[in-house]
């Protein structure tokens, strides 16, 4: 007799496949999707549609009332299965997602915070973020503090009646120091004031900041979740209150800054291997920091899992593995991360991370470029003049590592 498939054999309900009780390599894969729905693709169609039919203006009102199903800015199905599953993988109430990282970010900020009210970073930031909080939002009448969260204390001086949001990432971009999430959401949530992440370097199958008491995520998808360099996506995860403001202002008015469904597609694609791929990013990187670390060439090595790591103990403590990335500098400094990344084979140099393809940059050099058009152009607080960021791919470890050791023999 055939099995049904909404019976176990004890009788109880098996759930389905977009149940929340699946662990979450088998979440990644499944959640928020019913192929049930979709004249059952196994693949969640892509709809380019930017707009939506109504049988009558009533049932156009209703979809209205609903929160705005009638136009591709505001809802796509295949963005939402998107959102859905984000949400349930870093266990947030709902999501949203945006063009970029930077959407993201942006969506935040100016749909959370008016003129008079106050924002809290740490002082290390992705360069993006860091030129948005000094050049963009203090434009808008909100005044940008920068504290070091390594001693999360430092917020008690720092919080004032204005403050409204604390923002951080961890790892922090591209140092790769990890920042205690949990410390710092008691010190803020004792002057009742939002923590938001930025856990783009992790990814949720290695750390999920609101199991550690913050109350917002962001993404840019663009890294580890997609995974494969092809597409760019942004991601707010948190309680849904906040997402439908974040959703009925921020995307919808705002910045409107609304992710392709095709893009959409092809994360919700790169999601279904992000278990397996943060495991090989984490093995191999782990070997290539230690593979650094013995050079003679090398002056030092940041990796969040290695032993000589000043923050290990928080990123064991926060994370399960230490991800893909890494910062390094050389013994002959700026100079010689120029020669080294220049003689690189396999190893591309891009900005950028999380791809399967292994990609290095060096901040310093792309920062003197850029003060050229910009004389305030500057590397964020932190980052030497010596650092290159390395992100490991999914190549072979050895071929890695034999490629920077012909590279660092001649420096
Ligand atoms: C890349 C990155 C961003 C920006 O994301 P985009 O998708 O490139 O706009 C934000 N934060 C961190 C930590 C990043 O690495």
């Amino acid at each position: 007799m055939p099995r049904t498939t909404d019976q176990s054999e004890t009788g109880a309900p098996t759930p389905s496949p977009h149940d929340a009780d699946f662990a979450f390599a088998t979440r990644a894969i499944h959640h928020g999707y019913d192929p049930a729905g979709f004249s059952n693709a196994v693949q969640p169609p892509v709809f380019l549609t930017s707009t939506y039919g109504f049988e009558s203006v009533e049932a156009n009102e209703a979809a209205a009332a609903l929160g705005g199903r009638l136009y591709a800015r505001e809802y796509n199905p295949t963005t939402e299965i998107l959102e859905k599953r984000l949400a349930n993988l870093e266990g947030a109430e709902a999501g949203l997602v945006v063009a970029s990282g930077m959407a993201a970010f942006g969506t935040l900020i100016l749909s959370l915070l008016s003129q008079g009210d106050e924002l809290i970073v740490h002082k290390t930031l992705y360069a993006n973020t860091l030129a948005m909080v000094e050049q963009a939002v203090p434009r808008f009448g909100i005044k940008v503090v920068a504290v070091d969260l390594s001693v999360p204390s430092n917020l008690k001086g720092a919080i004032t009646d204005r403050t409204r949001l604390v923002f951080f990432e961890t790892p922090v971009n591209p140092l790769s120091r990890i920042l205690d999430i949990a410390a710092i959401a008691e010190h803020a949530h004792a002057r009742g004031v939002k923590v938001a992440v930025d856990s783009t370097f992790a990814s949720p199958a290695l750390q999920r900041p609101l199991e550690h008491g913050a109350d917002i995520v962001i993404h840019s998808l663009t890294k580890y979740i997609n995974g494969h360099g092809d597409a760019l996506g942004g991601a707010i995860l948190g309680d849904a209150k906040t997402l439908h403001t974040l959703h009925e202002t921020g995307l919808r008015y705002i910045t409107g800054a609304a992710l392709s469904p095709m893009s959409a597609f092809l994360i919700l694609r790169g999601l279904k291997t992000l278990t397996l791929r943060m495991d090989r990013h984490s093995a191999s990187a782990l070997a290539v920091a230690q593979a650094l670390e013995a050079h003679p060439a090398v002056a030092w090595v940041s990796y969040p899992f290695l032993d000589s790591h000043p923050d290990q103990v928080i990123a064991r403590r926060q994370m399960s593995q230490g991800s893909g990335i890494m910062a390094f500098g050389l013994r002959a400094g700026y100079e010689g991360a120029r020669q080294m990344m220049n003689r690189l084979k396999l190893i591309t140099r891009a900005v950028s991370l999380g791809d399967a393809d292994s990609l290095i940059y060096h901040p310093a050099s792309l920062a003197r470029a850029r003060k050229a058009i910009r004389k305030d152009a500057h590397l964020a607080d932190g980052v030497g003049e010596d650092l290159m960021r390395l992100s490991v791919g999914l190549e072979d470890a050895a071929d890695l590592i034999a490629d920077l050791r012909q590279g660092l023999d001649a420096v």
